[in-house]
C-alpha cells in the first residue's frame, strides 16, 4: 500500500516538515500500523459463501497482490462487491492480472475434478487461461492502457472444461478498477455464459434451409391440387393458403395472408360461420367438417365440402387451425342424376310387367321387381341373394345356375330358359336374359336380368313338335315303301328298255329322297327337343371322316367343284354319323346357295387344342343380321334369290346342337353376294 490513501506521507522523514512534526507523523503512522495489524480479514471481507470464505482463507501474501490487510480501498471494495453479487464476476488485479471470482461464476467453471477451480483463485490470469490467453490478452492490456471498457455480446471463447475443450459463448464486459489516480489496476469482468443460446440459434440457422426446403415441397404440393388448402392462426387470420385458393380470390399471397375472412371477400354469414368452427377446433381439438355452397367469381354456383383441423404443438396446445376444401359439385351433381335415374329405373320397373332384377357383382340379386312376387307369390325379400334358386324346376337348376355363374365369372351377357314354380304351384317356363353393368371406370357391377314367361310359346311349340314327330312318323313307313316301289318299278322299266319313263321315275326317286331327308330332319328336331337324341362318342380321324364324305359327295355335287383342302389329320372324340351329317349339311347348303360351276373348299385343320372344320362357298352369302339367327330352330333368311329353294330351316339348328354337345362352336363368317365360310370346332382328342 502506498501512502496515496491518507493524502499524507507517512512512510519517512521529509525536509519539508518540522523533526516534532516528523516525530508526531511518525508516531501517528505507528500508531496505524499498530491498528492495521490488529485488523481482522473478517473486517474487509463480509460476504458470506463459498468463494467468500475461500477469500477470506486464501493466503494472498503468496501472490503478487499481498495480503488482505494490505490491499487497496478500491480492491476491496471490488473484491466485496464481486463476492456479493449473484452474477457471475472476476477479477484481474495488478501486472500478474491476479484472479479473484465469485460463487456465481465458481458455477461456470463447474466443481468436478478437472474443473480450473479452486485452482484459479488467486492463480495469473495467464496461467489460468492459456487457451484463450492470446485472444483475451490483447483486450485486458487495452482496458488497463486506455481505461475503456470493453464489451462482447456471444463472444465464443472455448476453455477447458470438465478436462475438454469445451466451445463456449460469453457475453461479457471488462471494466477498468482504477487506483485512486484514476489508472486502471485491475479489471473488473462482469459475464455471463451464452452457449446454449448460441447453439439454439446455430440451430435454428441450421434448420433454416431445411425448413425453407420443406415449405418449397410442401408449396409444391399444395399447388398442384385443385383442393383448397388453408391455415388460420388463433386470430382467425389465414397465415397460408395454396394457389388454387390464391386463384379462387384473384389475390397474391402477400395480399391475403395475415388477413381475415372478410378482408379475403368472404360473406358475413359465411366468416362468421368459420370463425365459430374454428372456436370449436380450438375447444374440442379436434375436427370439424361441413359441406356449404356459395358462389364461386368464375363457375358459378359451387358446392364444398372442407375440413378444418388442429395443428397441435410438441406438448399438444393447439396452433393454428389448418383447413382443406374441396369443390364436390361434381360429385353432387352425379349423385342427383344416379338417384334420379335410379328412381326413374324403380318405377319403370314396378309398372312393369317383365320380370326385372337387379345382381351384385358377386351374383347375388339385391332387387326384384313386383313381378316377381306377383308370378311366385312369395315375397320379393325371400327370393333375394340366391332365394330365387329354391323355385326353379330341379331338372333345370344345375344348367340354369351353371350358365349364370359361368356368365358372371366371364362377366358377359347371358340368355336361358329354365321352369320357375309359380304361385298355383305350376312350373312356369321364363325366359331370361341379362347384362353386365359396369361403372363408368370399367369396374364391374353386376348384372341386370329381365325375363318373360313363355309357358304358352314353350306349349305351343311342343304341340308343334308332337305333330310333326307324328306326322313325320307316319309318313315315314309310307314313304320308304314307296322309294322302294319307286326303285323296283325303274329297274324293271330299264331291264324292258322303257328309258323314258324309266327316268321319270328316277327324278321322283330324287324327289322322294329330298322327302326322305325332310321327315328325317323333321323326326331328329323332334328326339332333340325331347331329348332323345344321343351322342355316342369313338375315336375318330376327322380326315378319313371327310375321305368318305368326299366319295359320297363327290359324284352327286356334279354342278360344283368340290375340293377337300388341306385337311390335316386329326383324332377326335365324336359320334361320328353326326359329324358327318353336320359336314353333309353344310356341303349341301354350300351346294344349294351356291351358282353351278363355283367351287366349294373344305378343309380340316387343328387350332388351338381343337379341330376346325370349314366349308367355303362363292355363293350368294348371308347378310349380318340373319347370320346370329341361321342357327335357330325354323329360321330361313328370305329373299327372292332363295324363293326357289326348298327347305325348313331345321339343318342349322340341328348341327349346332350336335356340336354343342360334342363340347365345340359352331358359326359362319359371310359376306353378301361373296359367298359364305361355315364352321365348326371339336375338342382334340387327348
Ligand atoms: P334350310 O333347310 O332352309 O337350308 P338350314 O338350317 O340348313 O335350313 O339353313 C338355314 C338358312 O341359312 C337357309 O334358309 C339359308 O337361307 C341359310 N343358309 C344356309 N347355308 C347357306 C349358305 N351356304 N349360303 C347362303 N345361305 C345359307
Amino acid at each position: 500500500m502506498s501512502g496515496k490513501d491518507s493524502g499524507i506521507c507517512l512512510c519517512g522523514p521529509n525536509p519539508r516538515f518540522s523533526a516534532t512534526e516528523q516525530t508526531i507523523s511518525f508516531l501517528i503512522w505507528l500508531l496505524l500500523m499498530y491498528m492495521r495489524a490488529g485488523l481482522d480479514v473478517l473486517d474487509i471481507i463480509f460476504a458470506r459463501g463459498e468463494m467468500a470464505d475461500r477469500t477470506r482463507a486464501f493466503d494472498w501474501s503468496a501472490t503478487s497482490v499481498g495480503p488482505i490487510t494490505d490491499w487497496p480501498l478500491q480492491l476491496r471494495t471490488a473484491v466485496n462487491l464481486l463476492l456479493d453479487s449473484g452474477f457471475p464476476m472476476f477479477i484481474w488485479w495488478g501486472k500478474e492480472k491476479i484472479q479473484f471470482y465469485n460463487d456465481a461464476y465458481l458455477k461456470i467453471l463447474g466443481t468436478d475434478e478437472k474443473s480450473k477451480h479452486p485452482k484459479a483463485l488467486g492463480q495469473k490470469g495467464e496461467e489460468c487461461w492459456q487457451e484463450i490467453w492470446p485472444v483475451i490478452s490483447p483486450l485486458i492490456e487495452d482496458v488497463l492502457k486506455t481505461g475503456d471498457a470493453v464489451f462482447r455480446e456471444d463472444q465464443f471463447l472455448p476453455i477447458y472444461r470438465k478436462g475438454v475443450l469445451d466451445d463456449v459463448y460469453w457475453t461479457f464486459s471488462y471494466n477498468p478498477i482504477r487506483g485512486e489516480d484514476g489508472t486502471p489496476e485491475g479489471i473488473l469482468v462482469v459475464c455471463t455464459e451464452t452457449t446454449k443460446r448460441n447453439q439454439q440459434l446455430k440451430e435454428t440457422e441450421q434448420q433454416l434451409p431445411l425448413l425453407e426446403k420443406q415449405k418449397q415441397l410442401y408449396d409444391n404440393i399444395t399447388s398442384g391440387t385443385p383442393d383448397l388448402m388453408y391455415m388460420f392462426d388463433l386470430q382467425y387470420k389465414f397465415t397460408y393458403a395454396n394457389r388454387a385458393l390464391l386463384e379462387m380470390w384473384g389475390k397474391s399471397s402477400e395480399e391475403a395472408i395475415g388477413k381475415g375472412l372478410r378482408e379475403n371477400g368472404y360473406e358475413e354469414w359465411h366468416a362468421a360461420m368459420h370463425e365459430r368452427e374454428i372456436d370449436q377446433v380450438v375447444a374440442s381439438k379436434e375436427r370439424v367438417r361441413g359441406e356449404v355452397s356459395f358462389p364461386h367469381a368464375v363457375l358459378g354456383k359451387r358446392v364444398y365440402d372442407y375440413i378444418l383441423a388442429p395443428v397441435l404443438d410438441e406438448v399438444g396446445e393447439i396452433v393454428a387451425v389448418s383447413g382443406t376444401t374441396r369443390d364436390i359439385t361434381e360429385i353432387r351433381k352425379a349423385e342427383a342424376a344416379i338417384i334420379e335415374s335410379e328412381a326413374r329405373f324403380r318405377n319403370m320397373a314396378e309398372g312393369s310387367g317383365i320380370l326385372i332384377a337387379l345382381a351384385s357383382e358377386t351374383g347375388e340379386i339385391n332387387y326384384f321387381n313386383k313381378a316377381w312376387s306377383a308370378l311366385t307369390g312369395i315375397d320379393t325379400d325371400e327370393l333375394l341373394g340366391f332365394g330365387w334358386c329354391a323355385l326353379v324346376h330341379p331338372e333345370d337348376k344345375d344348367a340354369c345356375l351353371k350358365l349364370y355363374m359361368d356368365s358372371l365369372e366371364k362377366r358377359v351377357p347371358y340368355t336361358g330358359e329354365y321352369r320357375m314354380l309359380s304361385k298355383n304351384g305350376e312350373y312356369r317356363w321364363l325366359l331370361t336374359s341379362g347384362s353386365p353393368r359396369f361403372e363408368p371406370d370399367g369396374s364391374f357391377t353386376g348384372y341386370i336380368g329381365s325375363s318373360i314367361d313363355i309357358t304358352e310359346r314353350k306349349q305351343n311349340e311342343q304341340r308343334k313338335n308332337e305333330f310333326i314327330s307324328m306326322v313325320s312318323h307316319e309318313l315315314k313307313t309310307p314313304l320308304t315303301s314307296t322309294i322302294s316301289y319307286v326303285q323296283v318299278s325303274q329297274r324293271k322299266l330299264s331291264d324292258n328298255g322303257d328309258l323314258t319313263t324309266a327316268g321319270m321315275l328316277d327324278r321322283a326317286f330324287r324327289q322322294l329322297g329330298k322327302m326322305k331327308a325332310l321327315i328325317n330332319g323333321f323326326l331328329n328336331v323332334s328326339r332333340l327337343e325331347a331329348g332323345k337324341i344321343y351322342i355316342d362318342k369313338k375315336s375318330v380321324d376327322l380326315s378319313a371322316l371327310l375321305k368318305d364324305v368326299e366319295s359320297n359327295i363327290v359324284p352327286e355335287a356334279s354342278t360344283h367343284t368340290v375340293v377337300f383342302a388341306p385337311v390335316t389329320e386329326t383324332w377326335v372324340n365324336i359320334d361320328r354319323d353326326k359329324i358327318e351329317q353336320v359336314i353333309s349339311n353344310f356341303i349341301s347348303n354350300a351346294i344349294k346357295y351356291s351358282p353351278p360351276n363355283t367351287s366349294i373348299r373344305i378343309a380340316c385343320e387343328s387350332k388351338n387344342g381343337f379341330a376346325y372344320v370349314s366349308v367355303k362357298d362363292d355363293g350368294i352369302g348371308i347378310n349380318q343380321e340373319d347370320q346370329g339367327k341361321l342357327f335357330d330352330r325354323f329360321y330361313r333368311v328370305e329373299g327372292q334369290d332363295r324363293k326357289s329353294i326348298s327347305g325348313f330351316g331345321i339343318g342349322l339348328y340341328i348341327c349346332k346342337e350336335i356340336i354343342e354337345r360334342h363340347g365345340g362352336e359352331i358359326g359362319v363368317i359371310s359376306v353378301p353376294g361373296e359367298g359364305s365360310l361355315f364352321w365348326f370346332t371339336l375338342p382334340i382328342e387327348r
